[in-house]
C-alpha cells in the first residue's frame, strides 16, 4: 500500500515511521510519502491560506497548491481521505474497507479547513472519503491521519507478526474486548480470575465471551444492539 500525506506540518507525521509501520516500510509492505503543501505555493511567503468568501472568522486553505500537488503526485485512481469533523465517523469497519485500497492520499486540513473545490476536483479523479475521528474539533488533520493510518495498516496481510491477535479485538465482532491479565497471578492482593489459570480452554472462551458481553452492555449498549443482528441471544445481550 502507498500512503501520501499533504500537510503544512510534515514533521508532525514523523512518528509514523516508528515501531511496526516503520518495519513495514523497511520490508516494502508500505510506502510512505509526506509532502509539504507549501512546496506548491509560489509566493515569497509560501502562502497556503486566505480569508473566507462570505466573511467570518479564520482562514481557509487555498485550492491552487492542492491542485498542483494532485497533478504532480498523479492521484488519479487513488482513495483521497479528507480529515474533517464533518466527515463520516471512523470505525473498524471503515478501517477494514480502506485496508483493501492500493493507495491512500491524505489531505490534512488546518485553519477552518480546505476550499470545497479541492474536494470536488479530487472527486473527478479519485475516490474521496471525508472522515471524522470523532465528535470534537482538533487543531489539524495530522493526528486524525495518524490514527486512521495505524488502524488501517495493521490490517494489511503480513503487517502483524501474529495475525490471530487481530481476530478477538474490540470492535471486530461487535463487542468490546474482555479484560486481559498476565503474570504474576497475584499482585498487590489482586488475583487473576481462577478460570484463566484452569487450562480449560472451553471454559476460558466462555468466560471471555461473557465478560465481553457484560462490558459492552455497560459501556457501549449501542454496540450491543448492533451485535443482536450478528446473532447473540437475548440472554447474552443483557447478562
Ligand atoms: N472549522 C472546521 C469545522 O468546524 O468543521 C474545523 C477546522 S479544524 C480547527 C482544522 C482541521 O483539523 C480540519 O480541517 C480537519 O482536517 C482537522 N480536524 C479537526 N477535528 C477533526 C476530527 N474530529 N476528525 C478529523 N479531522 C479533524
Amino acid at each position: 500500500m502507498r500512503l501520501d500525506y499533504l500537510t503544512i506540518f510534515p514533521d508532525y507525521l514523523a512518528p509514523l515511521r516508528l515501531s511496526l509501520p516503520g518495519k513495514a516500510i523497511e520490508s516494502g509492505l508500505l510506502e510512505m510519502h509526506v509532502h509539504d503543501v507549501r512546496d506548491w505555493a509560489h509566493d515569497r511567503h509560501r502562502t497556503v491560506d486566505d480569508t473566507p468568501y462570505g466573511g467570518g472568522a479564520g482562514m481557509v486553505m487555498k485550492p491552487e497548491p492542492f491542485g498542483e500537488a494532485f497533478d504532480e503526485l498523479a492521484i488519479d485512481g487513488a482513495t483521497v481521505i479528507v480529515t474533517t469533523p464533518s466527515g463520516e465517523p471512523f470505525t473498524q469497519a471503515l478501517a477494514r474497507e480502506l485496508s483493501t485500497r492500493k493507495r491512500l492520499v491524505f489531505l490534512l486540513g488546518r485553519y477552518e479547513g480546505i476550499d470545497q473545490r479541492v474536494l470536488d476536483h479530487a472527486a473527478t479523479r479519485a475516490e474521496v472519503r471525508e472522515i471524522s475521528l470523532g465528535d470534537y474539533v482538533l487543531n489539524g488533520g495530522e493526528v486524525a491521519a495518524m490514527a486512521i493510518t495505524e488502524a488501517v495498516v495493521r490490517l494489511l496481510p503480513g503487517f502483524m507478526g501474529n495475525a490471530e491477535s487481530l481476530v478477538e479485538e474490540s470492535h471486530e465482532d461487535g463487542l468490546l474486548e474482555y479484560p486481559v491479565y498476565t503474570k504474576p497471578a497475584s499482585w498487590r492482593d489482586l488475583e487473576v480470575p481462577k478460570v484463566l489459570l484452569s487450562g480449560d480452554h472451553k471454559r476460558i472462551a466462555q468466560w471471555r465471551h461473557e465478560q465481553a458481553v457484560t462490558r459492552t452492555s455497560v459501556r457501549r449498549p449501542d454496540l450491543l444492539h448492533a451485535s443482536q443482528a450478528a446473532g447473540l441471544s437475548e440472554g447474552e445481550r443483557w447478562e
